[in-house]
């Protein structure tokens, strides 16, 4: 048997709406761009929402909208998808890690605080893995320093804490649609927020920076082209019209592992915060024992076929962030200790309860064979 990492959940209304638009002869700049946005404007009860061609464009937009600029320092966690630092990055601003919550694997926001200095100009409150943070306490420091807060929820649309929505505290936030995102268009990203400047700008640097309103050949400041076609936008239009329905078919595959993987020694279960009032899964990423090899679990679950991925590791000790910024080993424990250990395992929304079966079993004996010490 031969079990994914995960698939997209493509039927017949994003065939239909695709086939439309290509019907249609409005490739770009149309109607169905405007018609997905104004469901993110529904879902999140948010007053703006923008269109991109990626999460990573998404944040860039916000960071420059939000005049985050060369040697401002930005606190964010190392255990994240690289995206959510390069975004400022690009602008020549400057990361301050803070590390991680040891059960949610989220920045711990108790040590927010201690790493703010004067020239501390924004948070990057990344919701790791589809687990949304405490965004009252972030806002909260936020607030007190005078601090601009950016929202990663690029895993994590439709969680809530304590009731609210992933997303919609922040000064923007932005979630994102490559095809192992709970919804993908292919490619694709959304900005949110409820500030109409921020939004203004975003709408405008998205599109060469002309101006909202005016002439095509008007532009006001510098741009990017980080548009979204018509064809991605038909495609998550269609995957928005059933988002809760794909949030609770991701809930059925968790609950599923979770009661299947419950009591193997060895294997330490994803922890979701009990204030979490709803969780959109992005990935199922569970933690080995420190006493047994991933490499080894990971090598004989792909012999068997059983895809897994070992998301993630820590920025700070990438290649290009040690050389940049002279991180080290040893400056961040909890996210390196945690991410010798994790492992994603096959996810998303029509696996069937056969593959799960089969990566379990797999899963359960190499963990028996690596915890050995292998043989
Ligand atoms: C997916 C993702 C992004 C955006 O990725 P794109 O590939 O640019 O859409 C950003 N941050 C995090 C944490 C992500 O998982």
């Amino acid at each position: 048997m031969k079990v994914n990492l995960s698939g997209p959940d493509i039927g017949s209304e994003e065939i239909v709406l695709v086939s439309k638009v290509l019907n249609s002869g409005i490739l770009s700049i149309g109607p169905v761009v405007d018609e997905f946005e104004d469901k993110f404007k529904d879902y999140f009860g948010v007053k703006h929402a923008i269109a991109v061609n990626s999460g990573t464009s998404g944040l860039h937009l916000l960071v420059k909208a939000l005049g985050i600029g060369e040697g401002d320092e930005v606190i964010t966690s190392p255990f994240s998808f690289v995206a959510s630092v390069n975004c400022f990055l690009f602008e020549r601003a400057v990361p301050v890690f803070v590390d991680i919550d040891e059960k949610t694997l989220n920045m711990d926001i108790a040590r927010i605080e201690e790493k703010i200095t004067e020239k501390t100009r924004a948070i990057v409150a990344v919701d790791i893995f589809g687990q949304p943070m405490n965004m009252e306490r972030v806002m909260a420091i936020a607030e007190k320093y005078n601090l601009k807060v950016i929202e990663d929820s690029c895993e994590a649309i439709g969680s809530e804490y304590k009731g609210i929505k992933a997303g919609t505290m922040a000064d923007g936030a932005v979630f994102a649609f490559y095809p192992n995102k709970q919804l993908t268009t292919g490619e694709g990203g959304m900005i949110i927020t409820d500030d109409d400047k921020t939004a203004e700008l975003c709408r405008s640097m998205r599109s060469q920076g002309r101006a909202v309103t005016g002439l095509w050949l008007y532009h006001e400041r510098p741009g990017y082209n980080y548009r979204m076609s018509e064809v991605n936008a038909a495609i998550g239009l269609a995957q928005m019209k059933k988002i809760d329905e794909i949030i609770r078919k991701r809930q059925g595959v968790a609950e599923l592992y979770k009661q299947k993987l419950a009591g193997i020694e060895g294997i330490i279960l994803p922890y979701i915060d009990q204030n979490v009032s709803k969780m959109s899964w992005f990935v199922y990423v569970i933690r080995l024992a420190d006493y047994i090899n991933r490499a080894q679990v990971m090598s004989y679950l792909i012999e068997r076929g059983v895809a897994c991925k070992p998301y993630f590791t820590p920025i700070h000790l990438q290649p290009y962030m040690r050389k940049q910024f002279g991180f080290q080993e040893g400056g961040f424990p909890l996210t390196e200790s945690v991410s010798r250990f994790t492992l994603a395992l096959p996810f998303w929304n029509r696996i069937t309860e056969e593959e799960i079966d089969y990566t379990v079993s797999v899963l359960q004996e190499a963990v028996m064979i690596a915890g050995r010490g292998g043989t």
